[in-house]
């Protein structure tokens, strides 16, 4: 009887949780100064809660800071 070779295990998703660090960032509304925390590459537009401007806009990859400026990269 033989055995039948096992085959190789795939372990490529392994590399993609190292890259998922720091994907957020602190930002404050130019119009008003409120403080919302975005992620980096967020996917849709984000709006102040407080006086509606745009905050942050899609842009493929990191998204666009629009209306709104870094307080601090959180980790
Ligand atoms: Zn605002």
């Amino acid at each position: 009887m033989l055995h039948a070779s096992a085959p190789s295990a795939s372990n490529s998703s392994i590399s993609e949780v190292i890259e998922m660090k720091s994907g957020f960032l602190k930002v404050s509304c130019r119009d008003c100064g409120n403080e919302v925390v975005i992620f980096k590459r967020a996917t849709s537009t984000i709006a102040c809660r407080v006086c509606g401007a745009t905050l942050v806009q899609p842009a493929g990859g990191n998204a666009k800071l629009v209306g709104c400026t870094v307080v601090e990269a959180l980790q």
